[in-house]
């Protein structure tokens, strides 16, 4: 059934509205791609879905709460748990190591190191990227950065997990690679995946494509 729904939203920032009566329904596990043209309003749906940035108007309902009722405080500490990040670039923390980064929600959450540092050292396993467990991020490539960065979102289970361009620092045969990866590990743990892509190759890898121009949802298709 419907996980995360968002019903005629609209938001503007200056004189042209980013969205403009966007609706759009997440399921329990599916990888949704959005598509379209840049500046149509896809980071920004991405953003009120995910309890970032707050609609002018119109109601985002997720897991039975309506998430536009709820205060800051909630929505912070609902995305702390149930929500997790992945953007194009520079999101790991320098000073820290791998391990650690991917720990470091865990860490947040009270979870002791030792515990978390484990579970997060599974992650990068998963991801195929343990050998740069003890590295900090500027000693590694982008592709393996994006690997660590996805280890990170998934390591606290979350049931949603949005992706901004994900791949969109990598070339090609590094952007396949972060995407299988990304998408069965979102499989099996039974995340929702939610990616903003403008990439057809990128939004292959979606069991349904959705198309945003000028701030609505186009149309939707079946990809398999
Ligand atoms: P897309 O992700 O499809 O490129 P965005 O959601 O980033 O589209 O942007 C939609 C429109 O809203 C664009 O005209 C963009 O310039 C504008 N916009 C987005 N975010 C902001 C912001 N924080 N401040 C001002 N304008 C913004
Ligand atoms: P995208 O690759 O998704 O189109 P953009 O470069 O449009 O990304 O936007 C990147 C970030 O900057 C987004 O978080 C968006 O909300 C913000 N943004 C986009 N346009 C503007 C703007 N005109 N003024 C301020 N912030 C903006």
């Amino acid at each position: 059934g419907a996980l995360l729904t968002a019903e005629r939203l609209d938001k503007t920032y200056g004189p042209t509205p980013a969205l403009s009566g966007a609706s759009l329904t997440i399921r329990a596990g599916e990888v949704v791609a959005v598509m379209g043209p840049s500046g149509s309003g896809k980071s920004t749906l991405l953003h009120c879905l995910a309890g970032i940035v707050r609609p002018d108007a119109g109601t985002i309902t997720y897991d039975g709460r309506e998430l536009t009722a709820l205060s800051d405080g909630a929505r912070s500490a609902l995305r702390r748990t149930d929500f997790g990040f992945v953007f194009q670039f520079g999101q790991l923390v320098p000073e820290l190591t791998c391990v650690e980064n991917v720990a470091l929600p865990l860490r947040l959450a009270g979870e002791r190191r030792r515990s978390a540092e484990a579970r997060a050292a599974e992650w990068l396993a998963r991801l195929e990227v343990d050998d740069v467990a003890g590295k900090r991020p500027g000693e590694i490539s982008g592709g393996q950065g994006q690997r660590v960065a996805v280890a990170r979102s998934l390591v606290t289970a979350p049931r949603v997990l949005f992706a901004d361009e994900p791949t969109g620092a990598l070339d090609s045969l590094n952007g396949e690679k972060v995407m299988g990866l990304l998408t069965d590990a979102a499989r099996d743990t039974g995340a929702a995946v939610v990616l903003v892509t403008h990439e057809a190759r990128v939004a292959a890898y979606s069991d349904r494509e959705i198309v945003v121009r000028d701030g609505r949802v186009r149309d939707t298709a079946v990809v398999a």
